[in-house]
């Protein structure tokens, strides 16, 4: 066995339940699965599944991801959620893929910058952020991004590409990373204001955000966790925004982090002029059950397990909502969950 395969072997897992790996709770034993720490680690995983012959997925904190109730053998399930990383830039703050997002809105909270408050709370890591162009109510990555920086899985031997803000192609839900067979490694985001930190102060702010981290899938739990942040920063002295505040109510009042799920399922149609959530309510859908799984009768567009659910229950509540909605209004709904 050659000391290439033995790193692959020893970086992966084998007979891991998805399940654990996704906010829906969804998914079963993969027989390859590996959360490399490092770029370096990654490079070894990918390497690795080029010689075995394996299809690499990756995915972050799969918060928009439906993996199989049996996934296939010759997958790789890999996930960049352990590597996280800053460093503070004139200017700017360099933030590696696997961090999560809502992590950005805490170092904004503890260095007085608003410019991260949307992230709070927004499940998931700055890699699929940047991917999918992550958004809440009318801010965006795109609002903060300057550069991508990417590795092409088809040409690995190029090293680290920058892809400045102007080439993202970023639109609503949209971005180049969509169309290119790119991997997010890390991005640097602008910073209005440098954080008046001295260089100590910044390394242990780093280090207390890494230790933050909350290594788990489970919303009422992600919930719980980084919603106690604002309590615990507030009885140290720190001014926590109204704009955190009320995305507590806002997410809170939606019930976003009661079941598990994936958020919206469906893109919004802007040409149609009321929201997917608004639609699936005014077809009645909003409770229909299907095995384990519920459109939630909170929000039209959120398909909830409450308990048990199947990957196939999210997809047939998928396929009846499509269905129903072309009939009724006339388009056909575009998934915004990745269904594997
Ligand atoms: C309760 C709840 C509320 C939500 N609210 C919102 C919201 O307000 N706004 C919003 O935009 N989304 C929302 N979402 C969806 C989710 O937060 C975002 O889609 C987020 O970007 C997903 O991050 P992730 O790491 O979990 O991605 P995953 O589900 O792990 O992956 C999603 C996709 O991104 C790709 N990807 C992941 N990492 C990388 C990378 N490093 N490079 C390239 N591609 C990558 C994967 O291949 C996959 O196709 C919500 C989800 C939940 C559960």
């Amino acid at each position: 066995m050659t000391s290439q395969n033995q790193s692959f072997d020893r970086l992966c897992r084998s007979g891991v339940e998805l399940s654990a790996y996704s906010t829906y709770e969804i998914g079963g034993a993969a027989r390859h699965l590996a959360l490399p720490r490092s770029i370096e680690e990654m490079a070894v995983m990918l390497e690795g599944a080029k010689t075995k012959g394996l299809n690499p997925f990756l995915f972050g904190m799969g918060s928009n991801t439906l993996f199989p109730d049996r996934p296939d053998d010759e997958m790789l399930f890999f996930s960049l959620k352990e590597h996280i990383e800053f460093k503070l830039l004139p200017g700017r703050l360099f933030v590696s893929a696997g961090t999560p997002m809502t992590l950005l809105a805490l170092f904004g909270l503890y260095t007085g910058i608003g410019a991260f408050d949307f992230t709070f709370l927004l499940p998931g890591t700055l890699g699929a952020g940047v991917y999918m162009n992550a958004k809440y109510f009318s801010h965006q990555i795109s609002d903060v991004l300057e550069t991508a920086y990417v590795i092409d899985k088809e040409h690995p031997e190029r090293g680290i590409l920058s892809v400045p803000l102007s080439q993202c192609e970023y639109g609503y839900k949209t971005s180049i990373f969509m169309r290119r067979p790119w991997i997010v490694v890390g991005a640097d985001l602008k910073l209005p204001v440098d954080p008046k930190l001295t260089p100590e102060e910044t390394e242990e702010l780093f280090a207390r955000l890494k230790a933050k981290n909350l290594p788990t899938s489970v919303l009422p739990d992600y919930f719980r966790h980084y919603a106690g942040e604002l309590n615990a920063a507030a009885k140290q002295g720190f001014e926590v925004r109204q704009e955190l505040l009320d995305v507590i109510t806002d997410r809170g009042g939606k019930y976003h982090f009661d079941y598990p799920s994936c958020g919206s399922v469906f893109k919004n149609n802007y040409t149609i002029g009321e929201p997917m959530g608004k639609l699936v309510d005014r077809l009645g859908l909003r409770g229909t059950v299907r095995g384990g799984a519920m459109i939630s009768d909170h929000h039209g567009n959120i398909i909830q397990n409450r308990g048990g659910a199947k990957a196939s229950d999210v997809t047939d509540l998928v396929q009846l909502v499509q269905e129903k909605v072309e009939a009724e209004f006339g388009f056909l709904p575009e998934p915004e969950l990745i269904i594997v």
